[in-house]
């Protein structure tokens, strides 16, 4: 475990977590493409009692692909995705790494909906690759 800290491009949002930012899931699904912004989200989950967020976040709420609500967390100032949650995993939440105030302390440790990636992406990673959601 380390400890993560990270934030908004705004800075009106900003956390600190507990968290084992070296298995990073990648996951290239069309609904991380949308949030993000960008090919794909990279996760890191952590333990909500491990997590402190200060300032407000906004949420969507939309179905997950099992079908239970999934929520994503934004700023509402810059608009910059800070975090998801489901609650098929209640306790937890998953941090999107482009927050980090380093980035460069996570590894990814799978890829997921890899049948959604864009063709010219590979990551250089010996890891589990899923075409859709591990089972
Ligand atoms: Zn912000
Ligand atoms: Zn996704």
């Amino acid at each position: 475990m380390a400890t993560v800290t990270g934030g908004c491009l705004c800075g009106a949002v900003r956390y600190s977590a507990e968290a084992d930012p070296t298995g990073v899931t990648v996951c290239h699904c069309l609904d991380c493409q949308k949030f993000t912004g960008s090919a794909f989200a990279a996760l890191v989950p952590v333990q909500k009692d491990a997590l402190t967020i200060k300032g407000t976040l906004k949420t969507f709420s939309s179905p997950g692909g099992s079908g239970n609500p999934l929520l994503r967390h934004f700023c509402p100032e810059c608009g910059s995705s800070i975090a998801e949650e489901t609650a098929r995993r209640p306790g937890m939440m998953v941090l999107n790494v482009g927050t980090f105030d380093d980035p460069q302390i996570a590894k990814p440790g799978r890829e997921i909906f890899r049948d959604r990636a864009w063709p010219w992406l590979h990551l250089e990673a010996d890891i589990p690759r899923f075409a859709k959601a591990p089972s």
